[in-house]
């Protein structure tokens, strides 16, 4: 596809059949299940993008089904890792000859700039590349030392039935973090993207039946978290959910599948700092913190949304930060120059709003922004570039995932005093800090309650490196080794050699 096609846009009133049409998966086929629907219109152009078949009861508990029947016979567990790691390699193949078609889509659904949806769909064929190796890897561990007449072998197994659960601001990369490694390890799954942006989701269901998957191995049913999430998460045909979205949805989650023991991992909200010390290389973390906030329109979990500065360079921090704000591209997400692109969604525009008018009715400074802006020619929601100043830790813009393109500016003076501010928080997901000091980086990587720290560096991330929450952002992990060990059960095999073992009566 060449760029002039990324900026073709189905019109407003376009006949409904030219409407991207999004249904759902089950056993191998494609479903319109009672017949219902509902559309997605494009947050920056405001046109109608998708025609989405809203999924009911039946159609959930008809994907369950076809995961377990899929599942019980075999038909993927039993395959080799050789095997399973051949599908997915073509599956990576595929992702990347389709990738602007899904890129183009993403950026209509979810209102993210192309140049940056062609990077994520890039980098989400990279994970099933690295998902493939990991399925040629899969081995367990034997004890040897258990006296002569026994050995103890330790198997790994594939969970089961996957319940996978995905938001809307990275729909297509975040299925790649957990579709592969699920898959890696012999489970089957039901799918529900957001359904705010479940196209390429969809269409990640095409490219698995081109590429050989068996049905019923991956089921996709389109939908709300009431009813289709929340059977997904309750059905006793279920062995596990995998959940990224917000933590209100976490723990209602992790309470619905408690009542079946089912396994929750999560990949849950952040507040996250960025700690700048007197002795910071201001160059580069000045442009991290810009990337930070306002990548994704600072609808990103691992936003860079609270910066904590020494008190000896405050003045200087936020001047910069402030000019090189001006600069940022926020404009039409299918312009390759762009930046930043539109909200999700007006109600979304509101809630940050209002977090920036509550902050300064509590006293705070508007350093730049604090208001939605308007984009030539384009109807849809667009919040400028925010930095606020003059908080106390505990205002809900410096403690809340606000979720947009607004910069919270807190102060500190010593280690231990940016420790607390650090770590008094209900999320855990990622922490970085600036300094040229390795035993201040050290020392703050250490001390710093997060799933992941950076230090000189933001938001930086490899397949082969795990991600995830502690406290309120979640728990388990994604990526890496332990990325496919969350879809593994283990298994115990004690064996006697020979006939020594000595009676009871
Ligand atoms: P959300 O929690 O509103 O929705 C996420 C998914 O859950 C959607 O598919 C939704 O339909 C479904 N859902 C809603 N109610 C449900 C229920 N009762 N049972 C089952 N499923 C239900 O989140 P969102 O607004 O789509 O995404 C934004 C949030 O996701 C932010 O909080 C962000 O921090 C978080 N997030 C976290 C990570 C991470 O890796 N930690 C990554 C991306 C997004």
């Amino acid at each position: 596809m060449s760029q002039h096609d990324l900026t073709l846009i189905v019109g407003k009133d376009a006949p409904r059949d030219e409407i991207n049409r999004v249904r759902h998966l089950i056993d191998g086929a494609w479903a319109d299940g009672n017949g219902e629907v509902f559309e997605r219109h494009s947050p920056a152009h405001g046109t109608p993008v998708s025609l989405i078949s809203k999924g009911d009861a039946n159609d959930a508990s008809g994907a369950i089904a076809a995961a377990r029947r899929a599942f019980e016979r075999g038909v993927w567990s039993d395959l080799s890792g050789k095997e399973r790691a051949t599908l997915l390699l073509k599956v990576a193949d595929l992702i990347d000859e389709n990738r602007p078609r899904i890129a183009r889509l993403e950026v209509l659904e979810s209102g993210k700039p192309i140049s940056q949806a062609l990077g994520e769909i890039e980098g989400a064929a990279d994970i099933w590349r690295y998902a493939a190796s990991l399925a040629r890897t899969l081995h367990g561990d034997s004890h040897n030392s258990l006296g002569r007449d026994m050995l103890g072998i330790v198997l790994k197994e594939p969970i089961g039935v996957v319940s996978i659960i995905t938001p809307w601001n990275f729909p297509f990369l975040i299925a790649s973090q957990k579709i592969p490694f699920a898959l890696a390890a012999g489970c089957t799954c039901v799918v529900k993207p957001s359904e705010l942006t479940p196209s390429t989701t969809a269409i990640l269901g095409e490219l698995l039946i081109e590429a050989g998957l068996p049905a019923g191995v991956v089921n996709i049913v389109n939908g709300f978290g009431d009813p289709v999430g929340s059977i997904l998460t309750t059905d006793p045909r279920v062995d596990m959910v995998s959940f990224t979205g917000s933590t209100a949805v976490g723990k209602t989650i992790e309470k619905a599948a408690g009542d079946t023991l089912k396994k929750v991992s999560s990949e849950l909200g952040g507040k996250n700092p960025q700690v700048l010390f007197a002795d910071a290389d201001l160059d580069s973390a000045i442009d991290a913190i810009v990337f930070g906030i306002y990548f994704n329109a600072g609808e990103c979990c691992n936003s860079g949304s609270r910066i904590i500065v020494h008190e000896d360079i405050l003045d200087e921090v936020i001047s910069h930060v402030v000019s090189l704000s001006q600069k940022v591209p926020f404009g039409d997400p299918l312009d390759p120059k762009t930046k930043v692109g539109a909200i999700i969604h007006d109600g979304h525009q509101q809630k940050i709003d209002s977090y920036v008018r509550e902050a300064v009715a509590a006293g705070a400074k508007i350093e730049i922004g604090g208001a939605p802006i308007q984009i030539d020619g384009l109807p849809g929601a667009f919040y400028g570039p925010t930095v606020v100043s003059g908080l106390t830790p505990d205002m809900p813009i410096a403690s809340e995932e606000v979720f947009g393109p607004v910069l919270s500016v807190l102060t500190f003076r010593t280690m231990d005093e940016v420790i607390s501010l650090v770590n008094d928080a209900s999320y855990g997901l990622s922490a970085g800090v600036w300094s040229e000091n390795i035993h201040t980086c050290l020392e703050f990587a250490r001390r710093a309650q997060a799933g992941t720290v950076w230090t000189n560096t933001w938001m930086d991330g490899f397949p082969e490196l795990p991600f995830g929450g502690v406290k309120e952002s979640g728990q388990g992990r994604e990526l890496g080794r332990y990325g496919l060990e969350e879809f593994l059960e283990v298994k115990t095999v004690q064996m006697r050699i020979g006939r020594t073992r000595a009676n009871w009566i």
